[in-house]
């Protein structure tokens, strides 16, 4: 089969041939039919954060159907519709055990640890493979997978309850999905928290209320708007030192500050009036679990989770054409999501 893969860290991805994965018992394999081009791809390919042993195909965000299942393989049959969840996990440990999976101790990621969805098949465990719905198109269903679910965590470790404010710093693609999913867990009011006025307008149209950081402080925006009080949920989705500093900064009483862009940067909060003094809290996000892509889906089937904005252009398998999409997202040019389509 044909597959997209990363054989040297630096240097562009190639085209190879490599025979279709085996099955295992308890696996299934999936024929792809979209796969999300990620911004973390870009780090793989550049260096910039490990991946290996290469040669490795990339791709976490991917969606297909079932072409085959293992002999032990007993809700799942070929021709289901599927999405992957990207975590590998023994389902046995503490964390596993716990609801905490990204965490597992043997825990893997597809498309970085083992061969991913830039290909044309891609063999997982079964448990992995998350049944997608006819109204929920494939491309959806691939990025579904990564920046929807980190925000859609991000939101369930703020522990955001019905009537509670929430600023989402940062309406790209993951600000985008967590405008919407607030609402859904039933926010009263979303503020979008951005510099760029296509992407506030757009967030506008999903019914978040849009804050122009380019205009002035938005602390003292969002304390404008919220009557003095603050937010009671503020998630950081950019990685900025910046912008990690303004969502502390605009927490109301009791408010919780959750941080999901990757950043390696220190920043600085005031202890006394940020938090000891609100009782504020700052969380750290990373990656979702398996049952969270669950519920995602089925907002998704219902119409509630609309990613039509998130999906900006297709490419076939060929290795030419995804290196030109992660050329311009290494220039932060490219659309919102790019997904091939093999
Ligand atoms: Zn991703
Ligand atoms: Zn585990």
């Amino acid at each position: 089969m044909k597959a997209v893969r990363l054989t040297r860290v630096g240097e562009p991805l190639e085209s190879q041939e490599i025979p279709i994965p085996a099955v295992g018992e308890r696996d299934v394999l999936v024929r792809v039919k979209a796969a999300g081009i990620c911004h973390s791809d870009v780090h793989y390919r550049a260096g910039s954060s490990p991946v290996g042993p290469l040669p490795q195909t990339l791709g976490h965000e991917v969606a297909g159907i079932v072409e085959e299942a293992g002999a032990d393989v007993r809700d799942l049959q070929v021709g289901d519709r599927v999405c992957l969840h990207y975590l590998l996990t023994c389902g046995e440990c503490h964390f596993c055990r716990s609801d905490h999976e990204q965490f597992c101790l043997e825990g893997k990621m597809l498309g970085k640890h083992t061969d991913g969805g830039y290909a044309e098949y891609i063999a997982v465990p079964a448990r992995n493979a998350v049944r997608l719905p006819d109204e929920v198109s494939f491309e959806h269903g691939a990025i579904m997978m990564c920046s929807s679910s980190t925000s859609f965590h991000a939101l369930r470790k703020a522990r955001l309850s019905a009537g509670e404010t929430v600023a989402v710093f940062g309406a790209g693609g993951l600000g985008m999905s967590a405008v919407q999913l607030a609402q859904i867990m039933g926010a009263r009011a979303v503020y979008a928290v951005d510099i760029n006025t296509g992407k506030l307008a757009l967030a506008e149209n999903l019914g978040a209320v849009p804050v122009d950081a380019s205009q002035g402080d938005p602390v003292i925006e969002l304390r404008r708007l919220t009557g003095g009080r603050g937010v009671d949920v503020a998630l950081e989705v950019i990685g900025l030192k910046q912008t990690m500093e303004q969502a502390v900064g605009s927490l109301a009483v009791l408010g919780r500050a959750v941080l999901a862009g990757l950043c390696d940067r220190l920043f600085e909060i005031d202890s006394y009036h940020d938090l000891l003094g609100r009782e504020a809290e700052v969380i750290g996000c990373s990656d979702h679990t398996l049952w969270e892509l669950e519920v995602l889906v089925e907002y998704a089937r219902q119409g509630k989770l609309d990613l039509s904005h998130n999906v900006t252009g297709t490419v076939p398998l060929e290795a030419a054409a995804i290196n030109d999409v992660m050329d311009s997202l290494e220039n932060l040019s490219g659309g919102v999501r790019t997904v091939i389509r093999p």
